[in-house]
């Protein structure tokens, strides 16, 4: 059971209770989801407070402060789109490595002989040069 709320843990200095370990079956993930949403709740109340208590000993304008507010949500969900496009192009980017060391390991070549351009497993070293199957069981272009 958490016994201590998000008040607690900002304004005494009880230690908050901790889940023990890390249990992720569904009842724990509900217990956290509840315990997260009731934190989310109570932050609401003492931003509240906070700011009324600010702007009662006028050392806020709370106009001014939801712009202010408003302004650095934006720069950090802006950072936060950054990064993640960062990691989509790393990814996007290490697909198409991937594709491309794939394509010259498997990779076409030309034919000396017919000049056809032929997977490079299916080609030959003569004499003549590197050739394809077909020229080199004499079947004819
Ligand atoms: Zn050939």
């Amino acid at each position: 059971m958490y016994r201590s709320t998000f008040f607690d843990t900002f304004f005494s200095d009880a230690e908050a209770a901790q889940p023990d370990g890390m249990d992720t079956n569904v009842t724990t993930l509900q217990g956290q989801v509840q315990m997260l949403t009731r934190n989310v709740f109570d932050l609401q109340l003492v931003v509240a407070a906070l700011i009324d208590t600010l702007h009662r000993i006028e050392l806020a304008d709370p106009a001014k402060l939801r712009v202010t507010v408003e302004e650095e949500l934006m720069r950090a969900r802006e950072h936060l789109a950054v990064k993640s496009k960062a990691v989509a192009d790393k990814r996007a980017a290490d697909a198409k490595a991937a594709a491309n060391t794939h394509q010259a390991a498997a990779g076409d070549t030309t034919c000396d002989k017919c000049k056809k351009v032929v997977p490079k497993a299916r080609t030959n070293f003569t004499a003549d040069g590197t050739v394809c199957d077909l020229c080199a069981a004499g079947i004819p272009a």
